[in-house]
């Protein structure tokens, strides 16, 4: 999992200002509400920060799968978990809530989102759902020509490209193929050329300056090398570039599931955590947690079959979580997702 922080960016221009030139034109005040909000969210404690309605930010996750096993992430690891896809009846359910609340920003994320089948289906959700800022994490290899147009006639604002590499031997050993024959096919220089040919079409084609993209790397053992290769090679192509340093190791997700999250150590520093002040995830059986860590998982809150989002955004299971800050008495599940949060992991 990335964690917020500890983060160093690289822009031509201010994406901040890119995003608020076009969508306040679009969406006004509402706009500089949500990123008011966001900034809140950034920069207080979790104590200072106050309750809202309706969550800032939904995470979305619509197949649990992906084509990739990348060494920092525990996504890969669920690729022989039992398969769940999200079924359009929940889909109807949960737009038709963000369109009632005026949900700000949808991210579609967790696993491959370009695996889902109807995606381009759930883009005109979300565009009728009037959500004004739509993120797209993807690992970029369905990034193909038709996906390119299909994600450009869309509403979405950001397209975020996780590469983690500069050279095509270091992708191979970070960014492992689910399928093995794939490893020495150039994917890397494919994954490059489509990022490239996307950047064209938006800027000549469609004429557009969204959605952003965002190239970025997580820094590992194996990679670390090639930062400054890396932001050479971006820097002026694509609209940010970010490097990553802290993740937590999927061993440690692995250790303390087996533990069944068993920790009698005791508190002896500050556990705060805001991500329940400002999102949720909705994974793809439906089950909600609140924050985007794979960890909070295992902190289910509910799930959005049986209860509205609104509901579960004030329910008792995630006001507890929110109090555990305060009081700084985490759950055993956050206690164990701050203490392995590590700069680099080598692997
Ligand atoms: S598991 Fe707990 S500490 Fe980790 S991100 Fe989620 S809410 Fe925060």
């Amino acid at each position: 999992m990335i964690v917020p922080g500890n983060i160093n960016k690289y822009a031509k221009k201010d994406p901040e200002e890119i995003l608020r030139e076009n969508l306040f034109k679009k969406f006004g005040k509402r706009f500089l509400d949500y990123r008011k909000r966001y900034e809140e969210n950034v920069n207080k404690k979790s104590s200072e920060i106050d309750q809202l309605d309706y969550p800032n930010t939904i995470l979305l996750e619509l197949v649990n799968r992906c084509d990739l096993e990348c060494k920092m992430c525990y996504q890969g690891f669920r690729n022989d978990a039992k398969k769940s896809v999200l079924d359009e009846k929940i889909l109807d359910k949960i737009f038709l809530d963000f369109k009632k609340n005026k949900l700000n920003s949808l991210m579609f994320s967790a696993s491959e989102p370009l695996l889902y089948k109807k995606i381009g289906s759930v883009f005109k959700r979300a565009k009728e759902a009037d959500i004004m800022d739509i993120f797209l994490f993807s690992n970029g290899t369905l990034l193909n020509e038709a996906n390119s147009r299909m994600i450009l006639e869309s509403s979405l604002t950001r397209l975020f490209i996780s590469i983690d590499a500069a050279t095509e031997d270091t992708y191979n050993k970070v960014r492992v193929p689910v399928s093995k024959r794939l490893l020495d096919q150039k994917r890397l220089e494919k994954l490059e050329n489509n990022i490239k040919n996307f950047i064209h079409l938006r800027d000549n084609i469609y004429k557009k300056s969204l959605p952003l993209v965002r190239t970025s790397f997580v820094a590992l053992e194996k990679n670390k090398h090639e930062i400054d290769l890396f932001i050479e090679k971006w820097k002026n192509i694509v609209d940010s570039v970010e490097i990553q340093k802290k993740v937590i190791p999927h061993s440690a997700f692995e250790e303390a599931e087996k533990a069944n999250f068993k920790d009698d150590s005791k508190i002896s520093k500050n556990y705060d955590c805001k991500e329940p002040w400002g999102q949720m995830t909705i994974w793809s059986d439906g089950t909600v947690s609140p924050c985007c860590a794979t960890f909070g998982r295992n902190i289910p809150i509910g799930n959005v079959e049986k209860n509205s989002i609104s509901e579960l955004w004030s329910s008792k299971n995630i006001s507890s979580i929110r109090d555990s800050f305060k009081e700084n008495s985490p759950n055993s599940v956050c206690k164990t997702c701050i203490d392995n949060t590590v700069d680099h992991i080598s692997n």
